[in-house]
């Protein structure tokens, strides 16, 4: 007998028949003779309308407000799932992020997971029933529901695979697994049969919103292996593994990320302590950096640039107005811009993956603002409205398209 965690995403569930169907599959699950926990997220767009109401009455609600009306969409979800797995004849039971023993930071909106008590899952499976856990939230430790962020579903069927030491973590999605691009924009874009965590790490954190960032860091910190799959076709998805087979792949993927803002600051004196002044002040304020470039000094001055996300540009402006020798009208904010990635550890191995991409660019006559690199990846920003070309033309330079079938 087997133990086995299958999480479906707000699309696997967004009506009654895709209840029923994820139903069937958790309960042939069942029936085969294994162990079954399932997390679900809420259905549709929930979330995201839970968000919009609670804009019409407030649009700076506090964050634990908005954990416990977010929380309510997969108090929904839980219960419709259960009660369509009573229909096909199998006990189920729901438990909401705190019954199923979620303990989590008090960091409302984006709570990390402390602890998972598990007494409360085992007991119901013992008791033969199928358990059905409400992803993306949990308590903390005054007792306030919690949620883990956006997308956190994934991490929260992970941390049960993890804690229980499930032989199965399955994320089913509307998509048959991971793609060298996101399926929906390109369309030949190829289902990968098995990438690693590092890469997937980096595709989901530049963009590849298939998997939650943190859901991939957790797999890789407990070795959990994952397999992303649809929930609409029966057909093998993707392993997200420590080690995978070596396909003659350069690249895994190329993502876009459009939630990036670029602060430039012009003219600061060329001395040494600048970068120190600027980026000590950002970490200060807990604001992440990701690219940062410098130009080489003239005429005793240099200009610094470096992104942050959208929500950080206003907070990151505020932050440097302290410092004195740079003061606001040599600051601006550009929302304007996107990352576009490319991700693959073959790259480590290969010189010319930075030309190909950069090739691929000009060609669409596509302007590189900056550059960032690291062992597995090589992001550039650019203009926001070429961001879709950029992904589209980048891909089939790395993937032509008659070598997809
Ligand atoms: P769920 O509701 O199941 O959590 P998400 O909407 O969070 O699903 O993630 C699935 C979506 O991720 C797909 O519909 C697809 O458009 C998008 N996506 C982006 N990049 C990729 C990629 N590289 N491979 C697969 N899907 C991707
Ligand atoms: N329902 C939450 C969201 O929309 C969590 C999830 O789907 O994973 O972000
Ligand atoms: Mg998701």
């Amino acid at each position: 007998m087997a133990l086995i965690v299958q999480k479906f995403g707000g699309s696997s569930v967004k009506d009654a028949e895709r209840v029923m169907n994820v139903a069937r599959i958790v309960t042939d699950t069942y029936k085969a003779g294994n162990q079954v926990v399932v997390v679900v997220s809420a259905q549709g767009d929930t979330t995201d309308d839970l968000i919009a109401k609670a804009k019409e009455i407030n649009g700076k609600a506090s964050k634990r407000e908005m954990d416990m009306l977010m929380s309510a969409g997969e108090q929904i979800s839980i219960a419709l799932l259960a009660m369509a797995c009573e229909k096909l004849g199998c006990p189920a039971k729901s438990l909401l992020g705190w019954q199923a023993g979620f303990n989590t930071s008090s960091v409302y909106g984006s709570a990390r997971i402390k602890k998972l008590r598990t007494e409360r899952i085992k007991v119901e499976l013992e008791n033969k029933n199928i358990v059905i856990v409400a992803g993306f939230q949990g308590i903390c430790k005054y007792d306030d529901i919690t949620t883990l962020g956006r997308g956190g579903s994934d991490t929260s069927a992970v941390a049960i695979a993890a804690a229980m030491h499930a032989d199965r973590c399955q994320i089913f999605t509307d998509v048959e697994g991971v793609y060298t691009a996101d399926p929906r924009k390109i369309p030949n874009a190829k289902k990968l049969k098995e990438i690693t965590y590092d890469e997937m790490l980096e595709l989901a954190t530049l963009g590849a919103q298939v998997l939650n960032n943190r859901s991939v860091e957790m797999a890789k910190k407990y070795n959990v292996q994952l397999e992303v799959l649809s929930s609409y076709t029966n057909k093998p998805g993707t392993l997200v593994k420590e080690v995978t087979k070596m396909e003659k792949m350069l690249i895994r993927g190329v993502t876009k990320d459009t939630d990036v803002a670029r602060i430039s600051i012009l003219g600061v004196p060329d001395i040494p302590g600048i970068a120190f002044k600027i980026f000590g002040k950002l970490a200060a304020q807990n604001i992440n950096v990701d690219i940062i470039l410098q130009s080489v000094g003239r005429d005793g001055t240099k200009d610094i640039a470096f992104t942050v996300s959208k929500a950080n540009g206003p907070a990151a402006l505020e932050a440097l107005k302290g410092i004195d020798v740079i003061s606001d009208f040599e600051m601006k904010c550009d929302t304007n811009v996107a990352k576009v990635s490319v991700v693959g550890a073959g790259m480590e191995t290969h010189p010319g993956t930075a030309s190909t991409m950069f090739e691929a660019l000009y060609s669409a006559d596509i302007n590189i603002q900056m550059i960032s690199t690291s062992e597995i990846k090589i992001s550039v920003l650019i203009d926001a409205a070429d961001a879709d070309q950029a992904v589209a033309v980048v891909h089939r330079a790395f993937f032509p398209e008659e070598d997809n079938n």
